[in-house]
């Protein structure tokens, strides 16, 4: 089957692409490049998720919207995504007295932004790239060096080394094949932290249904801080902190978390049976703005490129992180339509995008202030459609 589609192939050379990384940028990409003809292998230093479950207290849900939409559209995806996924056609703010105000996203009730579980999501891609003949995973490989000057990579699985021509770095805000694109000369490079945090906690399904409304994306804005809640399919709600990293730190005794939600978070509070042990045993996440340019290095050995959060990791307050990383794919797509996949040319022209994720890393920053703050002033309106983009 795989030299059925190579020989269908409407391009003229079959290149093996390797890319780092197998989250949800990597398998779509993987996705896009294989629907092209080409050959890849994925190489990705966790376990196959499929074969274990979620990451206690990272389950990480995902508002997926427009750019995403149109990516996983593309491929074919977009209804089988979006059939596991909930609709939030607005936001549920919930004042601190307990009173509920709902903004609509759009005028039109059609139109939503969705909540999916990371993890669901990226074993769907998973399944959905490692279907198509000519892509190749290889877990549990975490890639530990680069060399641009011969392509050699290597990795900590039983000091395994690999050559290749094209490298594509998918692997997320900490990643190693940035780590070589900094080190040459002439690469600008920035990391922003958030003095801010974030913890997960849960609302539980309550006798079989819906604690609160499904069909929203629930905020309570307490001004320095606030708290976010997404609906999942087992009808529990993945709750959001997004505290300062002192306030997170302060509630340090089982009286203080229970005082402290029972005042800031009354409503939420009696609908969460392990608020206490969830608060003490789930870790605290950092939020970083990445910054790097340029995004590809050509030698006479290898091109590499990244792409996704290695390229542009930005905060999650416009909930666009890995709706712009599905969208990188399709402009990678795009570079190489034009290119005739040439990949360094196509590396090159992807640069081009490096305005549009500027944008919106700025767009993520000022979000959040409009999230914690204003969404519960007579200012909602001037924002309420930020993360609906
Ligand atoms: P990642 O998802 O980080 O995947 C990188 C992969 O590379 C991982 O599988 C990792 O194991 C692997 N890897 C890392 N290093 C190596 C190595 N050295 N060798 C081999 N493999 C390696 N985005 C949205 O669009 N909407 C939202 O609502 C939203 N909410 C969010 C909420 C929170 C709390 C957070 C933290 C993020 C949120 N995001 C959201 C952002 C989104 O999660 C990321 O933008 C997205 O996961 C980036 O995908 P990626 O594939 O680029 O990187």
């Amino acid at each position: 089957a795989w030299l059925d589609i190579v020989a269908a192939s409407p391009y003229e050379e079959v290149m093996e692409v390797t890319i780092v990384g197998a989250g949800l940028v990597g398998c779509l990409l993987a996705c896009f490049l294989a629907r092209r003809g080409h050959r890849v292998i994925l190489y990705e230093r966790r376990d196959d998720p499929r074969e274990r479950g979620a990451d206690r207290g990272r389950s990480i849900n995902l508002a997926v919207s427009a750019r995403g939409i149109d990516a996983l559209r593309r491929l074919g995806l977009d209804r089988e995504v979006l059939g596991e996924a909930i609709a939030m056609p607005g936001r549920m703010m919930h004042a601190p007295d307990g009173t509920l105000t709902f903004q609509p996203y759009s005028a039109d009730r059609g139109h939503a932004i969705h909540s999916i579980g990371r993890a669901d999501l990226n074993r769907r891609l998973l399944d959905a790239a490692t279907a198509l003949p000519g892509v190749e995973v290889r877990f549990g490989h975490r890639l530990t060096g680069l060399d641009p000057r011969t392509g050699d990579l290597e990795f900590d699985s039983g000091a395994t080394t690999v050559r290749a021509r094209v490298v594509i770095g998918a692997d997320g805000a900490r990643s190693a094949v940035r780590a070589t694109l900094q080190a040459l000369p002439g690469t600008d490079f920035s990391q922003e932290y958030l003095d801010y945090g974030y913890k997960e906690l849960s609302i539980p399904a309550r006798d079989g249904a819906f604690a609160m409304e499904p069909g929203a994306l629930h905020i309570w804005p307490r001004g320095r801080s606030m708290m976010i809640a997404l609906p999942n399919p087992d009808r529990s709600f993945t709750c959001t902190l997004f505290w300062p990293h002192d306030q997170l730190a302060a509630l340090d005794d089982p009286r203080r978390i229970s005082a402290h939600f029972a005042e800031h978070y009354a409503d939420a509070c009696d609908l969460m049976p392990d608020l206490v042990p969830a608060y003490q045993a789930n870790p605290v996440g950092h939020l970083v703005t990445v910054r790097c340019s340029p995004w590809h290095v050509t030698t006479a050995a290898m091109t590499v490129g990244l792409v996704g959060d290695a390229a542009h990791a930005i905060v999650p307050f416009y909930g666009q992180g890995a709706n712009c990383g599905f969208q990188d794919c399709v402009e990678l797509d795009r570079c190489l339509d034009e290119t005739g996949d040439d990949f360094p040319r196509a590396l090159e022209l992807f640069e081009r995008r490096k305005a549009d994720t500027d944008v919106i890393a700025r767009l993520a920053l000022d979000n959040f202030v409009e999230m914690r703050d204003k969404v519960g002033s007579r200012l909602f309106l001037a924002g309420k459609r930020a993360e609906h983009a």
